[in-house]
């Protein structure tokens, strides 16, 4: 593989040659769940992990999938990564991998819920303690929380669903100078294609690969990446899994053993958190993985063209209260969008509707070409209220918190053309105005007559 390929041939060619056992072109499902050893001395090497290249049972590791990671860690710029089952699977085992009981996190508090429910909900039971930091893109906010147990910085490049953008050099500079600890970044909206947290002093990349990077709605997924930067040989005390003896392969460390080729991180948390948790991917659901990381670019192109031609259509509607988008004219953040992101801020666009919760319900039961689920990233468009769903969970200050209002709208522009999608938007708009009037008091107005909801189901 050639490391000055361009990003458009990396997400083709990164990671997979034709199969060496068949020639086939494509790499193949290998739906196998155990691989023969070629003898009980490679049997052996491979416990000891010292044969890193062979497979031995798809818990730990897959030919597939395997190319999947390869591909991935290319197009990120980092030296491994490794595939889990969802995108939850890879936040969790990410931090994990740095933090036991007793061990403290500092996050932003514009994420993705389920990443909510994981940090504030999941690690306490763990004895692990978080603490969100609201005012993302000030260092002294991060500052403020480090403590001695600090073992993370956790944050999105990207926030689900206000679109938040982080400033990822300056609070890469705190994780390190100040807490001495990685910078872990979930890059799921972003996309490599738009920005790579590595390049920008990120130590941890996790994706859920669900989104645009398998980018057909088909497969859950998720992925980790190490950027083999972070030097965990600074504070040994800090990382007693990557120092101590509890390795089992032998008397040497991880990072002894690995920390020089910068795989330490990633091949402990294959072969540890992975292996006995146990949240391993389909081959399957690898290989679609595969197809959809081939037309990345092409995708992510024609999303950002469309959000952005939505995003100018909801500056201008009456209806709309606020648009929030990396690069809105009114954005906190759009300096730092403009700086990290020059091929444009992605897919997802959410805005706040007049009216509130009633007329963002009608707004999404009349559209017809908008899905309305629980997803991002696909190729068709989506929609969904994120208060009344995904974070539901949350209470009223955490959803404040979150910029989440009553009347917010999530949107994730697919690759349709753009003219249908603004189209479908309008018989939004016009059935949340209808609402409006309805529950308007104004007594001399005659009702309107209501239309039969027209849902239907793309
Ligand atoms: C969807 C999502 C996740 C969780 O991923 P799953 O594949 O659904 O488990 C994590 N982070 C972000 C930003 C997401 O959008």
């Amino acid at each position: 593989m050639t490391t000055d390929w361009g990003f458009d041939t990396l997400q083709i060619h990164a990671g997979a040659s034709p199969d060496p056992a068949t020639r086939a072109r494509v790499t193949p499902i290998y739906q196998s769940a155990s691989f023969t050893y070629e003898s009980t001395d490679q049997a052996a090497a491979s416990f000891l992990l010292d044969d890193l290249d062979g497979f031995a049972y798809s818990r730990i590791s897959n030919p597939t999938t395997a190319a999947a990671e390869r591909r991935i860690a290319a197009l990120e710029k980092g030296t491994a990564a490794v595939a889990v089952a969802s995108g939850q699977a890879a936040t969790t085992v990410a931090l994990l991998n740095l933090l036991r009981a007793g061990g403290h996190v500092v996050a932003s508090d514009q994420v993705y819920g389920g990443t909510t429910n994981l940090l504030l909900q999941r690690f306490p039971e763990l004895g692990i303690d978080v603490s969100l930091v609201s005012d993302i893109n000030n260092p002294d906010a991060w500052r403020r929380h480090i403590r001695p147990t600090t073992r993370a910085f956790f944050a999105e490049s990207i926030g689900n669903p206000t679109g938040a953008v982080l400033d990822i050099p300056a609070i890469a500079e705190v994780a390190h100078r100040d807490a001495g600890v990685p910078l872990v970044i979930d890059n799921t909206l972003a996309t490599p294609y738009l920005l790579r947290p590595i390049v920008h002093g990120a130590d941890i990349v996790v994706h859920s690969t669900t989104k645009y990077l398998a980018g057909h709605g088909t497969s859950i997924g998720g992925v980790v990446v190490d950027a083999g930067t972070f030097d965990f040989g600074a504070d040994p005390h800090k990382w007693p899994g990557l120092h101590g003896a509890d390795v089992g392969h032998g008397d040497r460390s991880y990072w002894e053993r690995f920390g020089a080729d910068g795989i330490a991180y990633a091949l402990r948390l294959r072969t540890t958190l992975v292996r006995d948790y146990g949240p391993a991917p389909s081959p399957f659901n690898s290989f679609l993985l595969l197809q959809g990381l081939e037309t990345l670019s092409l995708r992510v192109r024609q999303h950002v063209a469309n959000a952005e031609a939505v995003v100018a259509f909801l500056h201008a509607h009456p209806l709309v209260e606020r648009v929030h988008y990396p690069t809105a004219h009114d954005a906190p953040w759009r300096d730092i969008a403009r700086r990290l992101l020059p091929r444009g801020a992605g897919g997802v666009v959410s805005f706040d509707l007049a009216g509130g919760r009633d007329a963002a319900r009608a707004f999404v039961e009349s559209l017809e070409l908008f899905s309305h689920l629980a997803n991002i990233g696909d190729v068709r468009s989506l929609v969904i209220h994120p208060a009344s769903t995904v974070n539901s969970g949350l209470t009223d200050e955490q959803l404040h918190r979150a910029g989440i209002g009553p009347g917010l709208l999530r949107l994730s522009i697919g690759t349709e053309s753009a003219d249908d999608l603004i189209r479908d938007l309008e018989r939004g708009f016009a059935a949340s105005a209808l609402t409006a009037r309805r529950i308007d008091p104004t007594p001399d107005l005659p009702s309107p007559t209501t239309p039969e909801p027209t849902r239907s189901q793309p």
